[in-house]
């Protein structure tokens, strides 16, 4: 990372903190590592983020449908899954600092260095190896790129490393008084398994038919290895899935068509498509026939904040194993080969998912400015968040010009008026220059000033966020003007 991205990344995470977007959690107990509560500003731009993605997956999408299902779900799921005995990262220690590392996240690390010193080959050579040792749980063979590639512990600088194991990310809990064995349940480490579980209750009383989709927006669980770039690596974190169910044979159109979608979800927002790649994986997980991440170039490079996999039927045909009932569907539809109802099939999957958190952070980012306002008379700068009008946590900032002569009392009637539409704020104190940063900082598209001439004439002074233009308008036009630019 140069110095001016490393910078550009600590001061967004400070912003963050300041504006109360994003708070290390429990931080008055020194905080906990890898976990985040979302602050004022933070919780309404995440669910910003979610009524976004909530609309035009299940809004505009008529044969898809969102459901929320617990967090808790039968043990058995997650055996059928292939989690319990599958869902593991390698894991290293290094004996004298005693920190534990994912042995591929080190090797990812050396590669990005290799990248960064111009060492092109090196790094082609290494990613190649690390790939085959992957695909081949070859734990062993991990250590020894480690060893070989000469990687030190950041902490102590040493090569002490012991073995490669594998670590399962499952946290478990007891469920019901009884501390024994069959009790044990887990905290589902992603939102698809309550979605395949109730497919044909959905199925059947939605009266879906093949294709259809199913959404979801939950937490998920993952006890990382370690936390790492802020908010990207949490141990419980957010994510938006769709399982899309489609008849076999028809997962790879299926397939591209999510792929671009999902891409053109993430480009109408204006972030510059060149911030954007897919990165497809050569590493299928266990269910998988195909997978797509769709990257974002974050301050320390490329990061995944989307897969689109294809799971086969995998996932249905498992649980009807486990379950011992039948996960089928009934496609009455005519197979113009055969002439012949398609009947009865267990469908194949399409699965996209995001991470909230991920995607949350890369809004910020995109968004965060230190623009400079400097003039020939005066050195000036703001700090703004150009965030998409529809994102931004406050639509609009009311503020009566001083603390009297009725202005606050004009400004609060009007912004009673508006205040059912659009998430507003009132401020009164400070100089209106002073008020005017602070919605900057926040992203606050319009700030409305409230005056003498509005006791007169009902017009209020309505100044933009990203141009600072100022215009008078009528008050009784606010509600147009606001509403043109921040509604979906
Ligand atoms: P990674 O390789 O970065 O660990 P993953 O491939 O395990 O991610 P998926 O299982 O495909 O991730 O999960 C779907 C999405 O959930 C990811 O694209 C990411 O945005 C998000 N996600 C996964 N793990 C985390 C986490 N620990 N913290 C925050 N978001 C996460």
């Amino acid at each position: 990372m140069s110095k001016n991205t490393d910078e550009l990344f600590k001061n967004v995470i400070a912003h963050a903190k300041e504006y109360g977007f994003v708070f290390q959690s429990s931080e008055i107990y020194d905080g906990l590592s890898a976990v985040y509560d979302y602050g004022q500003n933070g919780a309404e731009l995440k669910n910003n983020i979610k009524a976004y993605w909530w609309k035009s997956m299940v809004q505009l999408n008529d044969n898809i449908v969102g459901i929320d299902s617990a967090i808790f779900m039968h043990p058995k799921i997650w055996k059928a899954s292939g989690h319990v005995d599958g869902f593991s990262d390698p894991m290293i220690d290094n004996k004298d600092s005693k920190k534990r590392y994912r042995a591929d996240q080190l090797l990812e690390d050396r590669i990005a260095k290799y990248d960064k010193d111009g060492k092109t080959d090196k790094a082609e050579q290494l990613q190649l190896e690390l790939d085959k040792a992957l695909n081949a749980d070859d734990l062993p063979r991990l250590r020894d790129l480690i060893v070989e590639h000469e990687i030190a512990c950041p902490i102590s600088g040493t090569r002490n490393w012991t073995e490669v194991r594998q670590f399962n990310l499952m946290f478990s809990t007891q469920m019901g008084a009884v501390a024994d064995d069959a009790d044990t349940i887990y905290l589902r480490p992603e939102t698809a398994q309550g979605i395949f579980v109730n497919y044909l209750n959905v199925q059947k009383t939605g009266r879906m038919k093949i294709p259809f989709g199913i959404a979801q927006i939950g937490k998920a669980f993952r006890n990382e290895v370690i936390a790492r770039q802020f908010i990207i690596r949490m141990r419980e974190f957010e994510q938006m899935e769709m399982q899309f169910f489609v008849r076999p044979g028809t997962q790879k159109e299926w397939f591209d068509k999510w792929k671009e979608a999902r891409l053109k979800w993430h480009l109408a927002l204006g972030t510059p498509a060149e911030k954007y790649r897919y990165h497809e994986h050569v590493k299928l997980a266990h269910y998988a026939d195909a997978a797509y991440d769709i990257e974002f170039e974050f301050p320390f490079g490329f990061k995944e904040v989307e897969g689109i996999h294809s799971r086969t039927d995998f996932d249905l045909s498992q649980h009807q194993q486990f379950s011992g009932k039948k996960m089928q569907y009934f496609d009455p539809e005519v197979d113009p080969e055969t002439n012949k109802p398609y009947g009865n099939y267990v469908p194949y999957v399409i699965e996209t998912s995001i991470g909230l958190d991920r995607m949350f952070l890369l809004t910020m980012i995109n968004a965060y400015e230190e623009e400079d306002l400097s003039t020939e008379e005066k050195q000036d700068s703001r700090t703004v968040l150009r965030l998409h009008p529809c994102l931004a946590p406050v639509k609009a900032a009311i503020f009566p010009l001083t603390k009297k002569d009725g202005l606050p009392e004009k400004a609060r009637e009007i912004m009673d008026s508006l205040k059912l539409d659009f998430n507003m704020q009132y401020e009164e104190k400070d100089a209106i220059g002073k008020r005017y940063r602070r919605q900057d900082a926040i992203g606050t598209p319009f700030c409305i000033t409230v005056d003498h001439q509005t006791l007169e004439d009902n017009t209020v002074t309505i100044r933009h966020r990203d141009s600072m233009e100022q215009e008078r308008v009528p008050a009784d036009q606010l509600e147009k003007i606001i509403g043109d630019l921040v509604s979906w």
